[in-house]
């Protein structure tokens, strides 16, 4: 290409670039400007030669300006122009602005230096991310939207829910013939899987929403273990399933309740997906981490399926017969584990079995701080003595007649208060052997275990109590440990383990009388 031609595409580029390029001497006086230029800034490229580079720069900029053309001058090099400061702005001819890139170059000419400068008009980019950063917004607002209606929702489904259920157990005790009460068990059922629909629902909710606060306690994984030996036991002696869970002496600073959560549905899953062979939870221990391993001999999950078991509503077999879940077992243990701080990985091979893993990190372990909590024993279905009663506090009317339509088919003599002042008036000759089911959520002044220990304080003696509540988790943490003599219970209450708790606590009173 001959030497002139070259000059002339030389030029054109500068003048056509879509940059807006102009040259200022150290004293930050425009020295050349090309052609976009003018089309940027409404300036004639010729009439701004000799003019102060501020007549680009809007007026409140200028000072901070100023500061950095002369910083510039004492280490020039190639380099965005406010990268670190937020948006950069530039002045049009009348009077308008627009947000600028700009990038700048030192040029050594005839020995002095001048820095070359490359503008470019931003607006566009700037308005799509500002529409990304409100799109994302919104999203998150509707995330958090669907959260909260999802807690509510679940939350209030309780009530009806909790009435089905002890409308149906006290149908099932008075209906005579085979037909009705095997339509009754079917209804049973598939109630039972709504209240587990409806917990899993709300669980997840409120881990996602943000409304729980972990509150860390020294948690000994020996009572955890426990807990998990004694709520799996009979599940697992049903299948045949030869479940083994170790022994442990650590303590861990956790949420005893999300700790417990984690644990509880990887092994839940383990019996759950495993027809023969064994279930067991081992513990190892690493030089920087406590590892808790939940393997099993079942089914096992494909390996293109592993990477997308911690989605809500994912599950490997959603349609088969090997459906028995609501696929959102596994996105709560991620949630919780991310909440605690801990890691779990699952492996698997098809056909022959799947390995779960928390990692709890060394800092969260206590070696000997925490003596193993006395092991919970599965109360004795006794009988309450004919003599007592169970004094029944709930809010909720239609939950309240269900409830006392159930207790007394179940042969409980069994008297009901629908608010605090109710119960405080009906409950005033409670006798040893009574037994108080109240729900947490009275109204708004007084929880039921405020009422509880109102009326242990008037009648002088520790009157045995369940306390239901829909939302047993924050209850727990509200309660932080345990009242002495007293169950908790979540809501929508299994009516066998109603009738369970309140025959344990009757057997507990006459051993400790
Ligand atoms: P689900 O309520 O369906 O059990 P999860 O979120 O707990 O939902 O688990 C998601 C899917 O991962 C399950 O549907 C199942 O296909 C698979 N899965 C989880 N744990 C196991 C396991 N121990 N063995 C085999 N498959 C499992």
């Amino acid at each position: 290409m001959q030497v002139h031609k070259l000059n002339e595409i030389t030029e054109h580029l500068v003048h056509s670039s879509p940059d807006a390029l102009l040259v200022v001497d150290e004293d930050a006086v425009i020295r050349f400007a090309n052609e976009t230029v003018a089309v940027m800034f409404g300036h004639g490229a010729e009439s701004l030669i000799g003019k102060p580079l501020e007549t680009l720069v809007p007026k409140r900029f200028r000072d901070r300006h100023l500061g950095h053309v002369l910083s510039y001058g004492k280490s020039p090099q190639n380099r965005e122009m406010g990268a670190r400061s937020r948006e950069l702005h530039a002045l049009r001819a009348d009077g308008s602005e627009f947000p600028a890139n700009i990038r700048l170059a030192p040029l050594r000419v005839g020995g002095k230096l001048y820095v070359a400068a490359a503008v470019r008009d931003a607006t566009e980019r700037v308005r799509a991310s500002q529409e990304l950063i409100s799109a994302r917004e919104e999203a998150d607002r509707a995330n958090r939207a669907k959260s909260r209606f999802l807690a509510t929702a679940s939350h209030d489904l309780r009530q009806p829910i909790q009435t089905i259920q002890l409308l149906n157990a006290a149908l099932l005790k008075i209906v005579p013939d085979a037909e009705s009460r095997d339509l009754l068990r079917q209804q049973h059922a598939a109630i039972d899987g709504m209240v587990h629909l409806l917990n899993a629902l709300l669980d997840i909710s409120r881990l996602e929403s943000g409304a729980i606060d972990p509150v860390v306690t020294n948690v000994a994984l020996a009572t955890v273990c426990q807990e998990l030996r004694v709520e799996f036991q009979s599940v697992a002696m049903s299948k045949a399933i030869d479940f083994h869970v170790a022994n442990a002496s650590i303590g861990i600073a956790t949420d005893r309740t999300l700790f417990y959560q984690v644990l509880h549905n990887l092994v839940a899953n383990a019996i759950k997906y495993t027809e023969r062979g064994f279930v067991r939870l081992r513990i190892e221990e690493h030089d920087e981490r406590v590892s808790i391993i939940v393997e099993d001999s079942g089914i096992g999950i494909p390996q293109d399926k592993l990477d997308r078991i911690f989605d809500e509503y994912y599950q490997v077999d959603a349609r088969g017969a090997k459906r028995m879940g609501v696929g959102l077992g596994l996105a709560i243990v991620r949630e919780a584990a991310h909440m605690l701080g801990l890691s779990v990985t699952i492996t698997s091979k098809l056909g022959e079995g799947t390995r779960a893993c928390v990692d709890v990190p060394r800092r969260m372990i206590v070696q000997e701080a925490v003596k193993a909590e006395a092991a919970p024993v599965a109360a004795p279905a006794e009988a309450l003595p004919s003599t007592s009663r169970v004094l029944l506090v709930e809010d909720n009317n239609a939950v309240r007649l269900a409830t006392e339509a159930f207790l007394k088919l179940e042969g409980f003599n069994t008297l009901s208060a629908a608010t605090v002042a109710d119960a405080e008036r009906m409950f005033v000759d409670v006798q040893p052997g009574d037994i108080v089911i109240a729900d947490f959520h009275l109204d708004t002044k007084h929880t039921g275990v405020d009422l509880l220990f109102g009326l242990r304080a008037r009648v002088g003696f520790e009157v045995p109590a369940i306390i239901l509540s829909g939302d047993l988790p924050t209850l727990l943490r509200t309660v932080n440990g345990e009242i002495s003599n007293c169950v908790f219970l979540s809501k929508p209450v299994d009516v066998d383990a109603l009738v369970q708790a309140i025959n344990g606590l009757s057997a507990g009173v006459r051993v400790g009388a």
